[in-house]
């Protein structure tokens, strides 16, 4: 039947079409015609003749009118059915790569688990989610701009397309692309993970430059007649982040642990917003020594946590958390203000090294952030000192100077931590002014049985004593190391030899306690 009598529009034409019809027959068969035309006659002369004619006239009319609307309604209709065609595309499609997305992705429907075939045998049809993350495209669009990086994901999108076995790729947004494969053995789902990143991977010519994004993949197969296709979509997910986690260009299979991991964190992240909001996470502090007079010249503020179980995170966990969820700025503050509250019981001369993470080195208003909290405790700029290692510095260096730059202008001392284990320590040490270097503690640990680690540790005071930056070590464990550095000239050590991290009320003691030992001495 044609679309048209299918419409409302066509299905009304029909019922007055046929009701025309059954008033025709009825007409004729009660000989309405010729009672018609008897009565025409007899009232000629006073115009019915004329008055019929014209009704036959504006019937056709009528007729001719009705036939026009109609054209111009099908017309209409064509219209809107392309018009809806285009707003279901765009709906479900990403204008750059013109892939699909995710809406079209939580539309799909696929083929049952088992199908018959031609011979009439059961076959099995693996369905398998690839979740595919680029890594490192926000260089690249640094590099080349946006417009460079919108031509770097089209490429992208087209290799992924050109791998045989992809039913479908979907761009989930950003640089995150998801792939539905069929028919793949465990063995050959391993493979195709390795093609993606093959595939991403190789060179992209874009503006003159060849530019190199790395990707992280992770997948899962579908359990057909059991879940929705997002399900195993978000255990892909999972595998691709653990993936991502342990470095660039890695694929890893879905494992319920990961599952595990996720659950554990989502509760820690909770555990920790509720630690902030209590101020239960405070600062301790372990000394640093003036290697030369034997001194305390300060303490670094280490943040300790203790849950409510009684277990201890370790700062490198819920720093990361609160990096990642963005808590790190009121931890920061909070912490901050306790520590500035705890220095005013020291010696003027006593400093407090408080480490700014490289999230924090992003945020334009650090400084001005810093400065307020000293102010409102009276803490003046100069008995601060600020620790950041190299990642803060690569992020957004053109930030990372302004911040460093304003600090310095106010008199905050800046010291480069965990020197020599980036990237770039060299390029770091030319490009800011630095007040000091802390020499990583895996240096320092191996540096008396390791004639190498030796020399290099030997190179960075030298490199400290030419820059006139003054050189700190970490992690003296024990007395041999403490005089094998002093023999080479280090300005400050710190390390469980002097103490470990403390809490605020036993500083004051350690403090008066190593000026009767150095007196004793
Ligand atoms: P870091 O800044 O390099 O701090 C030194 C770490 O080495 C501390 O670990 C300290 O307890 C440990 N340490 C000190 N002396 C020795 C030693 O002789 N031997 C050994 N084996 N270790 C020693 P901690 O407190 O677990 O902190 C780990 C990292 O967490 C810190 O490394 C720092 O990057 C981060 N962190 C700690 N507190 C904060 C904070 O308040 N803010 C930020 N952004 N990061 C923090
Ligand atoms: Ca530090
Ligand atoms: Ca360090």
């Amino acid at each position: 039947m044609p679309v048209f009598f299918q419409s409302r529009a066509g299905r009304q034409c029909l019922s007055v079409m046929a009701l025309g019809v059954t008033l025709w027959i009825i007409g004729a068969t009660l000989e309405l015609d010729n009672r018609l035309v008897a009565f025409v006659g007899a009232f000629e002369s006073y115009g019915a003749d004329k008055l019929a004619l014209a009704l036959g006239i504006g019937g056709a009319m009528s007729f001719v009118y009705s036939v026009l609307r109609i054209m111009d309604l099908r017309r209409e209709m064509e219209l809107r059915a392309v018009t809806q065609t285009k707003a279901d595309w765009t709906a479900t499609h990403d204008h750059l790569t013109k892939l699909p997305n995710r809406y079209a992705f939580e539309r799909k429907m696929l083929p049952r688990r088992t199908k018959t075939d031609d011979e009439g045998e059961q076959w099995e049809r693996n369905v398998t989610i690839f979740s595919i993350d680029l890594d490192g495209f926000k260089k690249v669009n640094d590099l080349v701009g946006h417009n460079g990086g919108d031509a770097l994901l089209i490429e992208v999108a087209k290799r992924i397309c050109a791998i045989g076995n992809a039913d479908c790729v979907y761009r989930f947004g950003g640089d995150e692309f998801v792939v539905v494969a069929l028919g793949l053995s465990s063995r050959h789902e391993e493979r195709f993970a390795r093609l993606l990143i093959q595939a991403v991977t190789r060179p992209i010519h874009i503006n003159g430059f060849a530019v190199e994004v790395g990707a992280s993949v992770g997948y899962d197969r579908w359990l057909q007649d059991e879940e929705p296709l997002e399900s195993a979509a978000h255990r892909a997910d999972l595998a691709m982040y653990e993936a991502k986690s342990t470095g660039p260009n890695h694929h890893l299979i879905f494992e319920a642990s990961m599952q595990d991991k996720v659950v554990k964190r989502a509760s820690l992240e909770s555990k920790l917003r509720a630690a902030i909001r209590n101020k239960a996470i405070r600062p301790f502090y372990q000394p640093l020594i003036n290697l030369k007079s034997g001194n305390v010249c300060g303490f670094e503020a280490l943040a300790r946590w203790t849950d409510d179980d009684g277990v201890n995170i370790p700062p490198p966990v819920f720093i990361g958390i609160a990096e990642e969820t963005g808590m790190i700025t009121e931890l920061f503050e909070d912490l901050l203000t306790q520590a500035c509250n705890d220095a005013l019981a020291w010696d003027e001369d006593v400093t407090l090294s408080f480490n700014v993470s490289p999230v924090q080195m992003e945020d334009k208003l650090l400084a001005s952030r810093i400065f307020k909290v000293l102010a409102a405790n009276g803490v003046p700029p100069h008995r601060l000192e600020i620790e950041i290692t190299e990642n803060a510095l690569i992020q957004d260096p053109a930030v990372a100077a302004l911040i460093l730059d304003e600090l310095h202008e106010a008199g905050v001392q800046i010291a480069l931590d965990d020197f020599g284990t980036g990237y770039s320590s060299l390029a770091q040490l030319a490009r800011y002014r630095f007040d000091k270097i802390k020499i990583d503690k895996r240096f320092v640990a191996t540096c008396r049985e390791d004639e190498r680690q030796e020399k290099i540790v030997r190179a960075m005071l030298g490199l400290g004593d030419s820059l006139k930056i003054q050189t700190t070590a970490e992690g003296i464990e024990e007395h041999s190391q403490l005089v094998h550095l002093i023999q080479l000239g280090c300005d400050i050590g710190q390390g469980y030899l002097f103490g470990k991290a403390m809490p605020a009320d036993e500083t004051r003691s350690y403090l008066l306690n190593r000026t009767k030992a150095l007196a004793g001495n």
